[in-house]
């Protein structure tokens, strides 16, 4: 969860602040498209599931979804993150496709790619606000990621 707030006052300001959240999602979306596309491709070699759309969206408390329909939902922001998060996040959705539910099999499919993913989860829900260039450990502004 993140951006998450109480009072009636912040959330006027939210709104007047609305603009420019779109301005940033549009700015980014297609960035964030190919990056996701490719994340989710490499780490799907581990697991070869099929899956239907990729979507990318911009949601204020929720990284990634998968959808009955094994599509995958990702919020653009996750390419903010440090590598390490975001591609928590991508294995995370994958593994949905295999379980719609947090089931042990489903965390068994997660710690194929990522043992520690508990250590990941709990950073991820410290996470309150993700800088618009990223966290300093980020590497998504690099090129390589595409690569
Ligand atoms: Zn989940």
């Amino acid at each position: 969860m993140w951006f998450v707030r109480g009072k009636k006052k912040v959330a006027r300001r939210q709104s007047r602040r609305a603009p420019a959240r779109d301005a940033h999602y549009a700015e980014y979306k297609e960035h964030a498209r190919e990056i996701i596309t490719a994340r989710v491709a490499y780490w799907n070699q581990t697991y070869q599931f099929s899956y239907g759309r990729i979507a990318i969206k911009n949601q204020r408390r929720c990284w990634g979804s998968c959808s009955e329909k094994q599509n995958l939902n990702f919020n653009y922001k996750i390419i903010f993150l440090p590598e390490a998060l975001m591609d928590y996040v991508v294995v995370h959705e994958l593994c949905h496709l295999a379980e719609l539910n947090h089931s042990k099999h489903f965390w068994a499919e997660v710690a194929k790619s990522f043992p520690e993913y508990k250590e990941h989860a709990r950073h991820l829900e410290r996470i309150t606000h993700v800088p618009a260039r990223g966290f300093p450990s980020s590497v998504v502004a690099t090129q390589e990621i595409l690569a």
